[in-house]
């Protein structure tokens, strides 16, 4: 080994979904949006005045935040913005998580929890869910550094009600408790309700599921402004100007329709719906979704078979080779004619198949 490479810092990676790019792909393997983002972002983006690039954008991003502010009915300073929500997620365990009591997050969840905790040195422990796939809340009532989760949770679907996130925040009042929202607006109800009750609540969602955009790139947080001023502390000690200006003028754009908002979530939903039934009655079993995908198993099938099967046909859902999950692929809902395409090679794959 060279003398140098002693001291760098060795991490092992996230290993992000797959982003193929052929023609006619069916993709549902990242959870993005089938539909095109909200046409005032077009609009804006049309008429971008490129000369503005000369200059670095608003490090406080205000014209976004200002929007989101309004739209989710809080104070201007309870929010921060990220590149993407993950960005926000790193600067959030960063921040919060800073004792040497271990984090808790389930052990069936977003796998980007560990690779940040192993970065940061942060020490974590993974309570079981259980055979449903459901979170124990009785598991959170322990000493800890920090609680994070999503809901609903990833890759499960699942969605834990209300009560049971009060409980659990209500259980840790002397910790940072985060809920990633990336996937609340399918059907969920969202923690943002108690942010103005619980100064220890923090959460995170996304523009790139239910507003189109993970191209852009754009995360934010909602919370007391004491935990926004640390993240905002953290940020400027990394990088002051996240944000693009691109994004920043489109994310606002984004935010101000509310109608067109609602309308794709509800689309969604509705092919959500359908693609349960169409799924249950071929026999495959997944948690009751809420949220833009289906974590699906089959007693009768061989699911990595399944998986590769769809590949050969430019159908791209996801697996992950892990313990606890491997016999589950993860269906990302698209439009009721790419959801057809999907079931017409589930079908044929099953007739050639099944054991
Ligand atoms: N949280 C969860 C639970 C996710 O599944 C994802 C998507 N990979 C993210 C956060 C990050 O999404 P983004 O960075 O695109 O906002």
């Amino acid at each position: 080994m060279k003398a140098w490479e002693d001291k760098i810092r060795k991490v092992v990676p996230y290993v992000a979904g797959e982003q193929p790019n052929k023609p006619d792909m069916v993709k549902l393997n990242t959870n993005e949006c089938p539909y095109p983002p909200a046409p005032g972002v077009k609009r804006v983006l049309d008429d971008l005045d490129t000369s503005k690039f000369r200059l670095y954008p608003d490090p406080e991003a205000k014209l976004l935040i200002k929007e989101l502010a309004k739209f989710y009915n809080v104070d201007e300073d309870m929010v921060f913005v990220g590149v993407g929500s993950d960005d926000v997620l790193a600067n959030a365990f960063l921040t919060f998580f800073n004792s040497d009591k271990p984090i808790l997050f389930p052990d069936i969840t977003y796998s980007f929890y560990p690779v940040w905790a192993e970065l940061y040195k942060i020490k974590y422990e993974t309570p079981k869910l259980d055979k449903n796939f459901a979170m124990n809340k009785e598991d959170y009532y322990v000493p800890n550094g920090g609680i994070i989760f999503p809901n609903p949770n990833a890759p499960t679907s699942l969605l834990e009600d209300l009560d049971t996130i009060e409980d659990i925040i209500k259980h840790n009042q002397e910790s940072v408790v985060i809920v990633d929202e990336a996937y609340i607006d399918f059907g969920g109800e969202s923690a943002l309700s108690l942010v103005n009750k619980y100064e220890n609540l923090l959460v995170v969602q996304t523009f790139s599921k239910s507003r189109s955009m993970a191209g852009m790139r754009i995360g934010f947080a909602v919370g007391n402004r004491d935990l926004i001023k640390a993240l905002n502390d953290i940020k400027y000690s990394i990088n002051s100007y996240t944000l693009n200006y691109p994004s920043i003028i489109a994310g606002a754009e984004a935010v101000k329709d509310r109608e067109y908002f609602e309308k794709t979530c509800n689309k969604i939903i509705q092919t959500r719906e359908n693609t349960k039934k169409v799924l249950g009655d071929m026999g495959f079993e997944f948690p009751d979704s809420k949220s833009n995908f289906l974590f699906a198993t089959h007693k009768n099938i061989d699911i990595i078979e399944l998986f590769e099967f769809l590949r050969t046909k430019n159908v791209y859902v996801r697996h992950w080779n892990a313990p606890l999950i491997r016999d589950y692929v993860r269906i990302s809902i698209g439009t009721d004619s790419e959801m057809e395409i999907f079931f017409k090679y589930v079908k044929e794959f099953m007739k050639e198949k099944t054991k």
